[in-house]
């Protein structure tokens, strides 16, 4: 296999990042594949991050007068040289945040996804109309682009997350200006080149600042969500992050939007189809070596199924392929760096602490890649539902608790902090309906015999609780890049007031 470094600096050369804007700087960027340094990127200040606002702010003065369905033509091209580009930055997302190649380029094809979706979207920035109470008289709404729209994001979906958020603030008239994670800017950059052949293409309309990206660590994204100028923080990241970043929009009163940690359950009943649960849990719980945000870190089983699935489980377990996430055929990629394994380590320890039987969960390939972070997944059998299951540890450790009742699981199931997604695997209607009731999971997302993971762009994403209460990409989150006002128009000869006021002189 090429070295990692040689590897990205061609896929950035050819997608227009040039060599030398990788060197000089104080940002180490590595691999976690082998621990390498891929770049020394240079950073931005403060200040930097300021004029970049500016830009963003002059762009969208002028953006926000451009007719939506053209500004669905930008999002178009993007899709296009997405389209082209896919081997090439599903690549660079392997090399970066370590995912397997099929992970990296289904990445990319999420982005293509919501391209297709926001140029859609461009037709049908509608509102209502609503009827008035007065004669003569007809109110509606209308949506207007929003403003500056700031993008901070983790280091597990480091291109997706940001399309997600700038497809749709692009068509609804808004500027973006992207943190990208201090563990994964060069995906940034590449998705900016891209976008700037994109805008090229779509030629003098789209203005300079439209786009921008501000490389840097944490202090790079306060810059952002204290500046005054910026309408939405959209922030995707640990619910530590979510707590700084939240209340510090809101002294301003500017709005946020909030995708934070997880820690999602799949309940499985007597009535399962055990080989789909098998299936599904395998690939929600281990897949991207337990880095996903929807990642299953519960699994919640009747008593009756919880030995034969957990032994099912084991058996598939162990025969994950782990290793070089470009090499077809690795299923389980490596953690993002030492901090991560170590969390791991800690969170099995108190598992087994408080009384858990761990399987898994150790180090491998350390002698052959001894600057990476390579972990065979963990299966824990858990007493309780501990302080430690409660806790979203960002690695891939999959918690069991049996259960006897079905109301048992579903209560069992919400006490946890975070409500991102969850699934039940039954073919019991009254159960799985149950579920999905206002009475069942409390997440903002509840899936039927399928896992937790591997959302579609259609539907909006996001979750309740200490997940944050967003919601991106499909169904209405697009108003979230909008402001709407509502308007009132008489178009009679007399001004009746509204609820029989009477103000005459
Ligand atoms: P993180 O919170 O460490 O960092 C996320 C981003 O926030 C980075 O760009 C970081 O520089 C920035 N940041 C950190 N503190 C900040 C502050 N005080 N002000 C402004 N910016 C700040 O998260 P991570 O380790 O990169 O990602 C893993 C976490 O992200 C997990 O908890 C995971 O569940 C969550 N996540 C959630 C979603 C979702 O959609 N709900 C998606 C992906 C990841």
């Amino acid at each position: 296999m090429t070295a990692p470094a040689t590897q990205t600096h061609s896929l950035l050369e050819r997608l227009g990042v040039p060599a030398a804007a990788l060197r000089g700087g104080p940002l180490s960027v590595r691999s976690p594949i082998d621990g390498s340094t891929l770049a020394q990127l240079p950073v931005h200040s403060a200040d930097d991050v300021s004029r970049l606002v500016g830009e963003a702010q002059s762009a969208f003065l002028a953006w926000r007068s451009v007719p939506a369905p053209r500004r669905g033509e930008l999002i178009r091209l993007l899709g296009e040289e997405l389209r082209a580009e896919k081997e090439t930055l599903g690549t660079l997302v392997s090399l970066e945040a370590g995912k397997i190649l099929t992970e990296g380029l289904g990445e990319v094809q999420e982005m293509i996804d919501i391209c297709d979706f926001a140029v859609g979207l461009s037709r049908q920035l509608h509102g209502l109309t609503i009827a008035s109470e007065r004669p003569g008289h007809r109110m509606m709404e209308s949506w207007h682009p929003l403003g500056v729209i700031g993008v901070i994001s983790a280091f597990n979906f480091p291109a997706a997350v940001w399309s997600w958020n700038f497809a749709l603030a692009i068509v609804c008239g808004d500027a973006v200006v992207w943190k990208p994670s201090e563990k994964t800017p060069l995906t940034a950059l590449a998705c900016q080149a891209l976008f700037e052949r994109a805008a090229r293409r779509f030629g003098a309309e789209a203005p300079a600042g439209l786009s921008c990206v501000a490389i840097g660590l944490r202090e790079i994204g306060e810059a952002i969500v204290d500046d005054t100028r910026v309408a939405l923080v959209s922030a995707t990241g640990s619910t530590r992050m979510g707590r700084e970043v939240g209340p510090r929009v809101a002294r301003r009163f500017g709005r946020c939007l909030l995708e934070l940690g997880g820690n999602n359950a799949v309940v499985v009943t007597p009535s399962a189809d055990l080989d789909l649960a098998v299936r599904g849990i395998l690939f929600a719980a281990a897949g991207t070596a337990g880095q996903r945000c929807t990642t299953t870190r519960r699994l919640i089983v009747h008593e009756s199924v919880r030995e034969m699935l957990v032994a099912r489980l084991r058996k598939a377990y162990e025969k994950l392929a782990i290793g070089d996430p470009r090499e077809p055929g690795t299923l389980v990629g490596p953690l993002i760096d030492r901090a991560a394994f170590e969390s791991m380590q800690s969170a099995l320890a108190a598992a087994a602490e408080e009384g858990g039987k761990v399987y898994g969960g150790e180090r491998v390939l350390a002698d052959t890649r001894p600057d990476a972070w390579y972990v065979r997944p963990a299966i824990v059998e858990m007493p309780a539902q501990t302080a430690t299951v409660r806790h979203e540890t960002f690695a891939p450790i999959l918690y069991v608790l049996g259960y006897e009742h079905f109301e048992e699981a579903i209560a069992m199931h919400n006490d946890v902090p975070q409500g991102l997604s969850s699934a039940v695997f039954g073919n019991d209607l009254r159960e799985t309906e149950q579920f999905l009731s206002a009475a069942g999971s409390d997440c903002g997302i509840a899936n039927v015999n399928i896992g937790t993971s591997g959302a579609e762009i259609g539907g909006a994403f996001g979750g309740e609780k200490e997940t944050g209460g967003g919601r991106e990409s499909g169904s209405d989150a697009w108003r979230n890049y909008m402001r709407r006002a509502t308007n009132t128009i008489n178009y009679s000869r007399s001004l009746p007031l509204a609820q029989g006021v009477r103000f005459d002189v």
